[in-house]
């Protein structure tokens, strides 16, 4: 990533809204954001093939799931943050994954600009090409600061978002199931 290209433009920002980045409570700005652009875009630079790379081979044949994954992105339209709950659901054929490389899958996608609805379809497709399950699942809830800080200015509005593959998404039960886990229904 061109660090020094990210500070310039920062720079070149706080000077065209008429703010003075050489006062001292803004002199370090371009450097940080510099090095916050770095970490939360980090996701482009990593492999996706290597996200999912400890995987085992189990005959467990029920549903795995992991609720309430802390996620962070950022909006491709106007570079402000998303952030909320991911919930990632499989239902294995005969391979496993280690349950961190799960979040480790949402924080990999989300790690760049983003939309939900993409972020959302890409976590359930590295899950399916990698573990080739018979069903994944993939909820996203998150809260736009796009939408909650300008333009509509909804706050405590929320955006749910759903990919769902194979017998999940096929078969109704199957879904309902994985559903009731995610909001703590019983069926
Ligand atoms: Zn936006």
């Amino acid at each position: 990533m061109d660090h020094e290209k990210i500070r310039q433009a920062a720079r070149m920002i706080i000077e065209a809204v008429g703010e003075d980045p050489s006062r001292e409570g803004m002199k370090g700005t371009p450097e940080r954001i510099a090095h916050l652009y770095e970490e939360v875009f980090c996701g482009l630079k990593e492999d996706p093939d290597r996200v999912l790379d400890t995987v085992f081979t189990e005959d467990y044949d029920e549903i795995v799931l992991v609720k309430d994954i802390p996620f962070f992105s950022m909006c491709e339209h106007h570079l402000l943050p998303f952030t909320g709950k991911a919930h990632v659901a499989y239902l294995p054929s005969g391979k496993i994954v280690g349950i961190s490389k799960l979040a480790r899958a949402v924080d990999h996608f989300a790690r760049r600009p983003q939309v939900q609805e993409r972020l959302t379809n890409q976590i359930a497709d590295l899950i399916t090409k990698v573990l080739e399950p018979r069903g994944v699942a993939v909820v996203l809830e998150a809260s736009h600061t796009c939408m909650t800080m300008r333009g509509v200015k909804k706050p405590g509005s929320s955006v749910t978002t759903s990919a769902m593959r194979g017998v999940i998404r096929e078969n109704v039960a199957t879904r309902n199931e994985v559903l009731g886990l995610i909001y703590g229904r019983s069926n």
